[in-house]
């Protein structure tokens, strides 16, 4: 049972997954951590009545959010996916319009817009490892000169760093196209004059996935410095019920809103946001510190633009320098009972994808060949941290 009313100084793993049955531990590559005071949370919520997406638990935990990021609006969803889906349909993404992303991502930046009948474009990513802004614009007025303007550019914070937003935008604005930013993995990162992940695109979207830096067990959020998106995000949100007594319809929505229950755990985790980039920032630099100096082997960059959150720690590995490749470091900290993940492979190299059109060179490819994410979570142990470096090591020409 945890405490009541006390603000714990540490991040505490959530049992469960340190601890699977009752056999030796796994170390995962990001585990829900808990901030304790969970279970304060959920009772003020359940004594307020509301368990609905509805009432002062959700509304807190969007103001709380809002403050967090700056934005002037903000609406809690069942998941990052579902505000997504509600971006797009805000944006009026209709069937057979053209929506661009980098290919660096997870399907679900570009699922919904292509389960809504819109075509998807895959960009190549930067140096950054983010949406190259000077493709973008080379394709972009190539575009323009077809007649055929995407419908919306949706650039993501990959693994918590920030995209270069402000130059996506200005291109994008110069050709009227909105700009939808997946943020799913970012709360927390900062951009270019400090602003938080997200700001300076028409709408952002975080994700409290299970694995994300902040959880609920599953949500999402949409955001904007323009209430109006949000308004009528939160409208379709909630079945499209056009405010009277009866039911009234002018369209079709989805049940996207966040329950009060998760919004609860969701307030009690925000508090902790800071201390928990922090230790993720730690946990990368303790990885530096440890790995750096392996010919072969380089880090996520962290672009001058921003300050990461350092989601996931992912490093690149050259086999011909590094002397293997990153399946058999994978491979080798399994064995040692250590999680770690290939970096996203790109979508324009999946099947589900094998029809869209890229633009762009090698570097998305490249990063899925030669891209690891490492075990990040911040309430893993210097010991733990040590072990995943050995192995590593281990792997390492000598
Ligand atoms: C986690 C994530 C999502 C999806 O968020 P869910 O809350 O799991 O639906 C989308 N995009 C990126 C880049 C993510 O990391």
């Amino acid at each position: 049972m945890a405490q009541l009313g006390t603000a714990p100084d540490t991040l505490r793993p959530a049992p469960i997954l340190r601890f699977p049955g009752c056999g030796a531990a796994r170390l995962h590559l990001s585990p829900p951590e808990l901030a304790g005071t969970e279970l304060e949370k959920l009772r003020a919520a359940l004594d307020s009545g509301w368990l609905a997406p509805a009432g002062p638990t959700p509304a807190a935990f969007e103001a709380a959010i809002a403050a967090t990021t700056g934005h002037a609006a903000v609406l809690a969803t069942t998941s990052g996916t579902a505000a997504l889906h509600l971006g797009y349909r805000v944006l009026g993404v209709a069937p057979g319009d053209e929506v661009w992303a980098p290919s660096m991502t997870f399907i679900a930046t570009i699922a919904p817009a292509v389960q809504m009948g819109a075509v998807p474009r895959f960009l190549d990513v930067g140096p950054s490892w983010t949406l190259d802004p000077a493709l973008l614009a080379d394709e972009l007025s190539r575009a323009a000169r077809r007649g055929r303007l995407p419908r919306v550019v949706v650039p993501v914070d990959l693994y918590g760093q920030c995209c270069d937003i402000e130059a996506i935008a200005a291109v994008c604005d110069s050709w009227g196209v909105p700009v939808l930013c997946d943020s799913a993995a970012a709360l927390g990162a900062l951009g270019r004059g400090g602003l938080h992940a997200g700001r300076g695109a028409r709408l952002a979207v975080f994700s409290f996935n299970g694995n994300k830096i902040i959880t609920t067990g599953g949500g999402g959020a949409l955001a904007s410095d323009d209430p109006a998106l949000i308004a009528r995000a939160r409208l379709l949100a909630g079945q499209a019920r056009e405010p009277a007594a009866h039911y009234q319809h002018e369209t079709t929505g989805y049940a996207y809103g966040m329950s009060s229950v998760l919004a609860a755990v969701g307030l009690a985790q925000l508090p902790t946001l800071a201390r928990r980039v922090t230790r993720r920032r730690e946990v990368f630099a303790t990885y530096l510190a440890g790995l750096g100096d392996l010919p072969g082997l380089s880090f996520i960059p962290e672009p001058n633009w921003g300050r990461a959150n350092r989601w996931l720690s992912v490093m690149m590995l050259e086999p011909t320098l590094f002397g293997t490749d990153r399946e058999a470091v994978r491979r080798a900290l399994e064995a040692a009972g250590m999680e770690s993940r290939p970096a996203w492979k790109p979508l324009h190299l999946q099947p589900a994808f094998r029809d869209a059109s890229f633009a762009g060179g090698r570097m998305a490819a490249q990063l899925f060949e030669q891209g690891l994410c490492l075990p990040s979570g911040g309430a893993m142990t210097p010991a733990e941290q040590a072990r995943v470096i050995e192995v590593v090591r281990s792997c390492a020409r000598r």
